[in-house]
């Protein structure tokens, strides 16, 4: 064989092998199982590795099993699915995603969320981070501004059984004053600042965790903390990228 024959083999099967890590693996039950568990897996080392900036070295066990639990190729697109647990956030149409593995791990450990809990989530998108948010509190009410998302998302969550999650097509910045108050609240878009409403529906102890910051410029994400004297305190946590809060505010 000569060498440029040679060279087109070694590609053609290095493409094989590609397309088979993609397409065939994941397609069986077990490979998304697996996939899932390397996931978790690498959540926790980038947990552990940014420890510094956001004070937690480790996930709660809760939050560990609710991202090991929640099924991630369910909330993107079908043609997707074989990419569905890579540490990367996802197309999901109408030009969103769905977040980093990470950062939806990060942002519901700093909520503290506690079962029983009362938890609002502003951007639905898939629908995928209220599932894992339902895996520990005990209701959870999430608004999306985009109709055709949050309408998928709502039909999607309660296929697949998740009966404490009410979804709402809307403009999140106002919150759910019906619902009021929450324990926690998430916002998975990045504002210019943290909406008064929302501070407003968050009970004296709760927290509410904020992408802050324009799409052209740094965002950061923040925790707010609402004492039982209703002072708020924020700590910075870590440089972010969301797509921007839209809406009429
Ligand atoms: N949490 C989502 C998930 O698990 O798939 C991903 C959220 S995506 C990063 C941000 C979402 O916020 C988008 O779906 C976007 O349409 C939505 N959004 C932006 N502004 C909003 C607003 N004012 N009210 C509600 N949703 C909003």
């Amino acid at each position: 064989m000569n060498r440029l024959n040679e060279q087109n083999m070694k590609r053609r099967f290095a493409l094989c092998a590609f397309l088979f890590l993609c397409f065939a693996l994941p397609a069986q039950g077990g490979g998304f199982d697996a996939q899932r568990r390397q996931m978790v897996k690498e959540v926790l080392v980038d947990t552990a590795a940014t420890a510094s900036y956001s004070g937690s070295r480790a996930l709660s066990p809760e939050v560990v099993a609710a991202m090991g639990k929640v099924e991630r190729h369910r909330f993107v697109p079908a043609t997707l699915a074989a990419v569905a647990y890579l540490n990367r956030p996802i197309p999901i149409g109408h030009g969103q995603t769905i977040s980093q593995p990470f950062i939806v791990a990060l942002m519901t450990e700093l909520m503290k969320i506690k079962k029983g809990d009362r938890v609002l989530e502003i951007g639905t998108g898939s629908g995928y981070q209220a599932a894992v948010l339902a895996e520990i509190a005990g209701s959870v009410y999430t608004i999306e501004i985009i109709e055709p998302l949050g309408q998928e998302a709502g039909e999607r969550l309660k296929s697949l059984g998740y009966r404490n999650v009410e979804t709402r097509v809307g403009d999140g910045y106002y919150g759910w004053p019906q619902a009021a108050p929450f324990d926690a609240i998430m916002v998975t878009a990045a504002a210019s600042h943290v909406p008064p409403p929302l501070l407003k529906q968050l009970k004296p102890g709760g927290r509410m965790v904020i992408p802050l910051g324009t799409q052209f410029m740094t965002q950061y994400l923040m925790l707010v903390e609402k004492q039982q004297d209703g002072t708020l305190t924020t700590r910075q946590i870590l440089p972010v990228r969301f797509v921007p809060l839209t809406g009429g505010h």
